[in-house]
């Protein structure tokens, strides 16, 4: 990853400036979940001259596994970028002798000099937007835990369960002792 590169150095040497980059990407497979469609927005960069504000408006859509079904989905999302990362030095705009850089302490930096890995910060809020359980539907009713079958797609011949499998062995157990105890009078 990290190939798309966006060189900000003239917007961060001079402060004021708002320069607005259209970006359509697919991201590496294995750093998100596979893409359906490219991430799509306009990605804008502005100096404040101690502060570089990176903003934008992006969506995408992507394959997700359904947690209960297990079959892949499309889901779309959207998200809004807002960051600032502090600039050191004096700007080139200021001061002909300056030179001021993105100062990226983040633990999965972004930056590389004045220059903005547009994939990698794109991939972080990709995966942040992700939900936590994925699935394909509210309303989806999974496999049949005895055959397999996707129960969304029709019911199976499998016998009716009497009740939930753990409150079914919770009841044997309680009634097979009881019966023990009743046997051993
Ligand atoms: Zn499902
Ligand atoms: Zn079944």
């Amino acid at each position: 990853m990290k190939a798309y590169r966006l060189d900000l150095n003239d917007v961060v040497q001079h402060p004021g400036r708002r320069v607005e980059y259209p970006i359509e990407i697919w991201l590496e497979r294995e750093e998100a979940p596979p893409l359906a469609e490219p991430v799509q927005g306009v990605l804008i960069a502005e100096s404040g001259g101690r502060i570089l504000r990176i903003a934008g408006e992006f969506r995408t859509v992507v394959w997700l596994e359904c947690g209960r079904c297990l079959t892949f989905y499309r889901l779309p999302i959207e998200f809004r970028i807002q960051e600032e990362f502090p600039l050191v030095g004096t700007p080139a705009g200021l001061n002909p002798q300056g030179y001021a850089e993105v100062e990226d302490r983040d633990s999965f930096p972004v930056f590389e000099g004045n220059g903005l890995y547009a994939d990698e910060l794109l991939r972080q809020y990709v995966i942040l937007n992700l939900p936590i359980a994925p699935v394909c539907q509210p309303e989806c009713k999974g496999l049949c835990p005895r055959c397999g079958k996707n129960l969304n797609e029709g019911s199976c011949s499998c016998p009716p369960r009497a009740g939930h499998p753990a409150f079914e062995a919770l009841a044997r157990v309680w009634y097979g002792e009881n019966d023990d105890e009743h046997n051993g009078r």
